[in-house]
């Protein structure tokens, strides 16, 4: 299970979700760090966009960068002194939160260019908001006031998660440091249910999740639920799922039906499974690796999602629809899929049709068709295993061809059968990737455990306070 202090760090920068609209409007792109106040005002913010001298990518696979804040009509020349502060105090925010090693408030001021009492001022805010904390003061080599390593808040705000699955329901409160402070899971089938009985059994396992996140010491701020399907763009009505059966259902308001007012926060939204799952993913590997990863994330239960991320951002297209990886056709004149086409990758290798091919119960897990392959009578399991592989191999080449993401990281039910998938799937990317003699494939499994998409919403219900922390500290 993703666990562990600081692992929001670098949260202030990346592990962004474009494409998926944040509550305010705003679309949760990185901002830049090259916007200044206007004459006459107080303090000037100045820096450029750090770059890895070392890494050589072409500029137009990053993130785009917007190149003033949201707000940038009110920093114009003239800015308000209440903008101002609103732009400090995010910059001082991302700086915390976007850094491996805690920061004092001198290293504020230098990475920033504030004033030291400046830097004092907000972080005193971000302290009283509980956005923040100081640890024990570090005595330097040099003699002066030692430095008190600033860190993001342990146990204070709270982000909820909540997944409705094929097979399950969960929930995960996640504190600003990315701990779990509380989560639940419940198996279940709910091919074919209705969607507002789930919903509401969904609203109380995560009001459940969330009280154990107050009993913690937290407050709840928002709550993001996943769902295995197209959501719409205003984030609060599912369009289609196909493997529930639930079409146009306004999710938000069944869900927190019969709930008290501010049990899931001020903000509850509602967003794709494997874009969120992506999310989890993506701060895990770069917390591991050190950097930003570029890689598709398939996550296969019954149905079969995935995400693009580029740089440590989940690209999720305009609408929030990209990456529907489950329902490209690998044979045209194949099985029929619940989404009305033909012979899509999850007809193959979606979780129960994968079981069905290996002549196990539908209820059987992944680790079992595992076991039943490496069986003295394996045959059946490692057949259907090999044409999972291959379905999953042309889908994946198809992807590769046109993103030039070559890394594949599987999630879900197939996390545990990725060393036996793996050949079937490379043996396919080699024959089919038009640059495989120059790229690097890898396939490998995420180590997220179990419903990551729970992690993801809380994570980026989290975002509202490191976007705009002026919407949480005292006004001035
Ligand atoms: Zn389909």
């Amino acid at each position: 299970m993703w666990n562990g202090s600081g692992s929001l760090a670098r949260l202030g920068r990346r592990s962004l979700t474009r494409g998926l609209s944040a509550r305010n409007g705003r679309d949760g792109t990185g901002l830049s760090r090259e916007w200044t106040s206007g004459a006459g005002s107080s303090e000037t913010i100045e820096g450029g966009v750090q770059r890895n001298p070392g890494d050589a990518r072409p500029d137009f696979l990053r993130p785009q960068r917007r190149d003033r804040p949201p707000h940038h009509e009110a920093l114009r020349p003239g800015a308000r002194q209440e903008t101002l502060r609103e732009a400090n105090l995010l910059l001082i925010t991302e700086e915390i939160f976007a850094s491996a090693q805690p920061l004092s408030r001198a290293d504020l001021s230098i990475r920033t260019g504030m004033t030291r009492s400046t830097v004092s001022r907000l972080v005193d805010d971000l302290l009283t908001a509980g956005i923040v904390r100081e640890g024990s003061p570090m005595v330097g080599p040099t003699r002066g006031r030692p430095a008190v390593p600033l860190t993001p808040a342990r146990k204070t705000l709270a982000g909820l998660g909540v997944e409705v699955n094929v097979d399950f329901m969960a929930a995960r409160a996640l504190d600003l440091t990315g701990s779990v402070l509380a989560e639940a899971m419940v198996q279940g089938d709910f091919r074919g249910s209705e969607p507002e009985a789930v919903l509401r059994d969904a609203g109380r396992l995560a009001a459940q999740v969330a009280q154990q996140g107050v009993s913690a010491g937290a407050r709840v701020i928002g709550t993001v639920l996943a769902l295995p399907g197209l959501v719409a763009a205003d984030e609060r009505s599912l369009l289609f799922a196909p493997n529930l059966g639930w079409q146009d259902v306004d999710v938000v308001e069944q869900f927190t039906a019969g709930i008290p007012e501010g049990t899931f926060g001020q903000a509850v939204s509602a967003a794709n499974e494997a874009k969120l799952a992506a999310l989890a993913v993506a701060q895990e590997l770069t917390e591991a690796d050190g950097e930003e990863q570029t890689f598709l994330y398939v996550s296969a239960q019954r149905g079969i999602g995935s995400a693009v991320v580029i740089d440590g951002v989940v690209e999720a297209g305009p609408h929030g629809w990209a990456g529907e990886l489950g329902h490209i056709s690998v044979e045209p004149a194949g099985p029929e899929c619940g989404c009305g086409s033909n012979g899509c990758l999850e007809v193959y290798a979606g979780k129960r049709a994968l079981l069905r091919a290996a002549g196990l119960d539908p209820s059987a897990s992944a680790a079992e068709l595992a076991a039943a392959a490496e069986g003295a009578e394996g045959e059946q399991a490692q057949e259907a295993i090999r044409r999972a592989g291959w379905a999953m191999g042309v889908a994946f080449s198809g992807a590769m061809n046109v993103l030039d993401v070559h890394e594949i990281v599987l999630g879900g039910a197939f996390g545990p059968l990725a060393d036996l998938l793996r050949p079937c799937i490379e043996e396919e990317l080699q024959r089919r990737v038009l640059a495989a003699q120059w790229a690097q494939f890898r396939v490998r499994e995420s180590g997220t455990g179990l419903a990551p998409a729970t992690s993801g919403g809380a994570l980026r219900a989290l975002r509202a306070v490191v976007d705009a922390p002026q919407d949480w500290v005292p006004r001035a």
